[in-house]
């Protein structure tokens, strides 16, 4: 036994030691100086009391039996004992919460008030246990003695130790292995110099176990170079989506302040390979300078983020606001004053970005359209380039998933005001999203380089049901379908759409394909050759939007197309006024004169119709006769039509 004792002497001095000299070690490191490391020079301060207190108590059991002075001494050093030991699951928790980025980012939530419930009566038991003896006391032959109060801090230690766990385990996903293993090793130690202790009741080893794990944490968890940036000593983009993914795993609200220097690379290149580097250093310093520094990462070349929490939006805004002002203001260069321009993003975490990857977008890869007026993009902005990008991704997999279909919105003749034909008109139906119309996604589908497949998806699902619906024996005279700019200018266009319409096997007077004016301005000689080449192959053509955008009225005189479609906002404009009224009633006549069919879009009313029909319009298109639907609906229109016809 006797020797146990020295042992036990032996473990509290050395905890006391590997304690001391961590605290040491760490007092020369250059550490970031978040609460993180706070906590974690805290635990370390414990164990190393702890230490101090068993090594006296320890060095003082072959006297107190004796000396008088040695019990005191004794009792006094269980008692510093007993309240630090106390305060050491706790500590662990907030750590351990932190580590995980879940407790104090966001609102105390009723977890945190429970944590200090705990704390605080746990630690109300150590402090006045000389009075009370809850905790623990000395009996009638001075032999120490375990009271209900003990039970009680067991109970808080264990809630500490489960909720600790447990943020561990729910942050899983968003911690490195470095960092799980760091944290996993030390509860494992600890918990083995527990046990031992337990079955050994003599050797005090658990703070040896404690001392030996928490120098494993320091050097594998609060040793951070790996997240490290090495050009401006911010955190990197690894530290800042590991951080990231644990504040959306741990529903954190927080705000992301990004700051991208958006200055080209004159300076760069004028001024040496080091000034790259140095523009970047002299951000980085302001920025410490306006934010904590274990907030910031630099997330790519020239792009920094801060994130912000406890915020409002009107605070994170001014933040972002004086960030802004201060690229009013020239930077020095080792020699030189540079100008820099910025473009800061401010967006709010889970409301507008709800994952990792909204953030990596908006981060990355978003290109805010008025980058050039607005410095500050935030709110609406933010939600509008969102918008974007849920909108691309729906076409990329709508295009797999055969989310997109094909409405037709019938035309009919002015005289008569019998069913013409339809003009097809694609939509994508998104789960999350709803319908979206083509005014939004052509443009994006247009940038992506995906509007081709769209474009022949439409002209396969009419010339289907051209073919299946056998529509060349009823009143349809053709179907419209419109034709993207970008679709037009590749070199085998022709042989392209020749392509889908035989191998489907439709009479190509059937199709009449829609062609905006714009298209015209760009590279015309190219654009007329490949129509009239279409055209000697039996498809109709229509110019689309006539009167909106470039009028372009070489186009016009010098191609032969077979229809014109007049803008509804022609028509819209000619009922308000006088000066819209000539401009319509001088387009109808000068397109007549030419001998082309006219076909007035956007017709609403009775009035509308009556006014065509007087300047002898052919055709009509537009809700008074029916919104865009779908084939279903489009073919039930076509069989009444037909009844009709055939009764007539
Ligand atoms: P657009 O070619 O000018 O098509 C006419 C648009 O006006 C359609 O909008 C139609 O729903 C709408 N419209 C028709 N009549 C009325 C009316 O009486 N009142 C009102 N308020 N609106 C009316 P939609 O379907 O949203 O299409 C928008 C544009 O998207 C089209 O303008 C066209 O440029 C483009 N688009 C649609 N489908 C395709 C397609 O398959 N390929 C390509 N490349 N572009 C397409
Ligand atoms: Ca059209
Ligand atoms: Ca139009």
């Amino acid at each position: 036994m006797e020797d146990l004792y020295n042992l036990s002497f032996a473990f509290a001095l050395a905890a006391a030691f590997i304690c001391l000299s961590n605290l040491f070690f760490i007092r020369v490191q250059d550490r970031m100086g978040k609460t993180q490391n706070t906590l974690f020079v805290l635990l370390l301060f414990v164990v190393a009391i702890n230490g101090v207190c068993n090594t006296i108590s320890a060095f003082l059991v072959p006297y107190k039996d004796t000396s008088d002075t040695a019990l005191f001494v004794t009792e006094v050093t269980r008692y510093l004992y007993f309240i630090f030991h106390t305060a050491l699951a706790p500590l662990f928790f907030y750590y351990v919460s932190h580590v995980c980025g879940v407790l104090f980012r966001s609102k105390a939530s009723f977890k945190t008030y429970l944590s200090y419930i705990f704390l605080v009566v746990s630690e109300l038991l150590a402090l006045t246990n000389p009075l009370t003896g809850f905790v623990y006391y000395l009996d009638d032959n001075r032999e120490f003695t375990r009271n209900w109060g003990e039970a009680v801090i067991y109970i808080a230690s264990a809630y500490f130790l489960i909720m600790g766990l447990y943020y561990l385990t729910s942050t899983w996903r968003a911690l490195t292995v470095k960092r799980r293993t760091g944290i996993l090793m030390f509860a494992a130690i600890t918990i083995a110099g527990v046990i031992l202790q337990l079955i050994f009741s003599k050797l005090k080893i658990e703070l040896f176990a404690e001392a030996i794990g928490l120098t494993g944490v320091m050097m594998i968890v609060e040793n951070e170079d790996d997240r490290l940036d090495n050009e401006t000593g911010l955190y990197n983009r690894q530290a800042f989506l590991m951080d990231l993914e644990s504040y959306f795993l741990n529903k954190v609200a927080l705000h992301a302040v990004c700051i991208r220097i958006i200055t080209p690379d004159i300076i760069s290149r004028k001024r040496g390979a080091d000034n790259r580097e140095l523009v970047e250093k002299k951000v980085a310093e302001f920025l410490e300078s306006v934010h904590e520094k274990y907030n910031i990462y630099r997330i790519g070349r020239r792009t920094f983020v801060l994130l912000v929490f406890r915020k409002t939006d009107d605070e994170v805004y001014e933040l972002a606001k004086s960030i802004s002002d201060r690229f009013d203001r020239p930077w020095k260069l080792v020699d030189a004053l540079v100008m820099l321009q910025s473009s800061i993003i401010v967006a709010d975490i889970p409301k507008q970005l709800t994952t990792l990857s909204d953030a990596i977008y908006m981060f990355d890869t978003a290109k805010p359209s008025h980058e050039e007026e607005k410095t500050i993009i935030a709110g609406d902005d933010v939600n509008k380039i969102l918008r974007g990008s849920a909108i691309e991704k729906s076409i990329s997999n709508g295009l797999a998933e055969g989310k997109f279909e094909v409405y037709y919105q019938p035309t009919f003749t002015t005289d008569g005001r019998r069913l013409h034909g339809a003009e097809a008109l694609v939509r994508l139906h998104d789960d999350e999203l709803g319908m979206i119309y083509p005014d939004e996604f052509i443009p994006v589908a247009e940038n992506m380089g995906l509007i081709d497949a769209i474009d022949d998806f439409v002209l396969l699902d009419v010339c289907n049901m051209i073919k299946e619906e056998k529509l060349y024996e009823g009143p349809v005279d053709c179907i419209n379908v419109n034709l993207s700019v970008v679709q037009f200018m590749k070199p085998d266009f022709v042989e392209h759409i020749n392509g889908i319409v035989e191998q489907i096997g439709v009479d190509k007077k059937l199709i009449n394909f829609e062609v905006t004016e714009s298209i015209y301005a760009s590279s015309y000689e190219i654009l007329s050759r490949k129509i009239e080449k279409l055209q000697v192959d039996g498809f109709l053509f229509s110019m689309d939007d006539y009167g909106t955008g470039y009028s372009n009225m070489r186009a016009l005189a010098s191609m032969d197309l077979d229809c014109i479609k007049i803008d509804k906002s022609i028509l819209w404009e000619a009922e308000k006024n006088e000066l819209g009224m000539i401009i319509l009633e001088s387009s109808v006549r000068m397109i007549r004169q030419m001998n082309k069919a006219i076909l007035v879009e956007g017709v609403e009313t009775e009035e509308q119709i009556k006014l065509l029909e007087k300047l002898g319009v052919d055709y009509l298109q537009g809700f008074y006769f029916s919104k865009p639907v779908p084939k279903d609906k489009f073919l039930e229109i076509v069989k009444k039509n037909s009844a009709q016809s055939s009764s007539d």
